[in-house]
C-alpha cells in the first residue's frame, strides 16, 4: 500500500517539477529538487526490492508447508510466522519511506503544497497514520529484536557462531585481500553491515548475559539495532535485485541507473549504520571495551564514497523524463 502511494506521489512531484517555472526554468532543473526526486525513487525501489523478496520467500514457505500436507490456513500461518521479522521490517520501512515521499512532495509544491485544494496536502495527512497502526513503528522495532533473540535462544537461528567469528576477526590483522568481480564492493558492504550488527547486538547481549545490562530497560539500544537491521535488509534486497537486473537484457532503464540507486543507498546506509552502531556501543560500553568496538566499527564501514550528486541527477533525470516511476 505504501509503495503504491509512493509511486503516485512521485508522479505528482515529477509532473509539478516539470511544469512549475521559477527563475525562468522548470524547478526540476535545480539540483536541490533533483535530489528529492532521486531519493524518493531510491527509497521506494529499495522498499519494493525488500517486499518482493519477502513475498517470494513467504510464498515458497507456504507452498512447502502445503506440499507437506498442511492445510491452506496452517501453511499461510507458518509462512507468516517464519517471516515475522521481515514483515516488521517492511512495515516500518514502507511507512517511513512514504512519510519521506509525501513530505518532499509538499516541499516540491512549495506554498500550494500546504493548501488542501491540492492533492499533495491530502497525501501528507493520510500518510501519517501508517507509522501508527498495524503495530506502531516503535512496537515493530521492539518485535524485530525480540524475535531475533527468542529464535537464537530456541536454537532456531544461529547468531552466536557468526558473532564469535566477528570477534575473532576483530582480534586479527585486517585482511588486505583485493576485491574482484562485479558488485564486489557492494557485496562486501552488505557483509560488513551484518558484522556491524553482530558486533553491536552481540556485545549488548553479552553484557546482558553477564548481568551488566537489562535490554528490556534499554529501548534506545534496541531501536539502534532495529534501524540497522532495516538498513541491512533493504540494502541486501536492493543488491540482489540490481545484480539480477545486470544479467537481464530487457529492463525499463539502463543498468547504470539501477547501479546508481544501489550505490547511493549504500553510501547513505553506511553513514546511518555507523551512527546507529556508535550510539548503541556508547550506550552500553565504556573505556577499553568501547574503544575496541569503535575500532572494529572502522573496519566494517569502508564502502567507498560515491559521487552522490551525479548519481542522484542521473536517477532524477530518468524520473523527470518519464514523468514519474519508471523502474
Ligand atoms: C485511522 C485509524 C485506523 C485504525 N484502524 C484499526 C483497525 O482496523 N484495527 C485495530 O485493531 N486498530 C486500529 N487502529 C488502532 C491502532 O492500531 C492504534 O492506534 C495503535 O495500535 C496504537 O495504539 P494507541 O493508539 O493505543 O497508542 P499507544 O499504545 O498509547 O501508543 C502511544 C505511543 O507510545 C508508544 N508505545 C506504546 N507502548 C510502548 C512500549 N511498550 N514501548 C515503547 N513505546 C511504546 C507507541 O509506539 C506510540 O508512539 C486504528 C487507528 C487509527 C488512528
Amino acid at each position: 500500500m505504501c509503495m503504491g502511494g509512493n509511486k503516485v506521489v512521485l508522479k505528482m512531484a515529477a509532473t509539478y517539477a516539470s511544469e512549475r517555472q521559477q527563475f525562468g526554468q522548470p524547478i526540476g532543473n535545480f539540483g536541490a529538487i533533483k535530489h528529492k526526486l532521486a531519493e524518493m525513487a531510491i527509497r521506494n525501489f529499495a522498499t519494493e526490492s525488500a517486499t518482493y523478496r519477502t513475498s517470494q520467500l513467504m510464498q515458497d514457505k507456504k507452498n512447502a508447508e502445503a506440499a507437506a500436507g498442511g492445510s491452506y490456513g496452517q501453511s499461510m500461518l507458518e509462512a507468516a510466522e517464519e517471516y515475522a521479522i521481515e514483515c516488521s521490517i517492511l512495515k516500518v520501512l514502507g511507512s517511513e519511506v512514504t512519510d519521506y515521499c509525501v513530505d518532499e512532495n509538499v516541499q516540491i509544491h512549495g506554498g500550494i503544497g500546504y493548501s488542501e485544494e491540492y492533492p499533495a496536502a491530502r497525501a501528507y495527512r493520510d500518510s501519517r497514520i501508517n507509522r501508527i497502526y498495524e503495530g506502531t513503528n516503535e512496537i515493530n522495532r521492539l518485535l524485530m529484536i525480540d524475535q531475533l533473540f527468542k529464535r537464537a535462544l530456541k536454537g532456531e537461528l544461529d547468531i552466536v557462531s557468526p558473532a564469535w567469528a566477528v570477534q575473532k576477526e576483530l582480534a586479527s590483522m585486517p585482511s588486505m585481500e583485493r576485491l574482484e568481480g562485479p558488485y564486489a564492493e557492494e557485496t562486501k558492504a552488505v557483509a560488513d553491515f551484518k558484522k556491524i550488527i553482530l558486533m553491536t547486538a552481540g556485545g549488548a547481549a553479552k553484557m546482558q548475559m553477564d548481568g551488566k545490562l537489562n535490554l528490556k530497560e534499554e529501548q534506545e539500544i534496541i531501536m539502534n539495532c532495529a534501524d540497522m537491521m532495516i538498513d541491512l535488509f533493504a540494502a541486501e534486497s536492493l543488491l540482489l535485485r540490481v545484480r539480477k537486473l545486470s544479467e537481464k537484457q530487457e529492463k525499463a532503464q539502463p543498468q547504470e541507473v539501477y547501479d546508481a540507486m544501489l550505490q547511493v543507498f549504500l553510501h547513505d546506509a553506511t553513514a546511518r549504520m555507523t551512527k546507529n552502531a556508535t550510539d548503541g556501543i556508547a550506550s552500553f560500553a565504556e573505556g577499553d571495551l568501547q574503544k575496541t568496538f569503535l575500532m572494529g566499527l572502522k573496519r566494517f564501514n569502508k564502502y567507498p564514497a560515491v559521487n552522490v550528486k551525479e548519481k542522484r541527477r542521473l536517477i532524477a533525470d530518468a524520473v523527470l523524463k518519464a514523468g514519474g516511476w519508471c523502474f
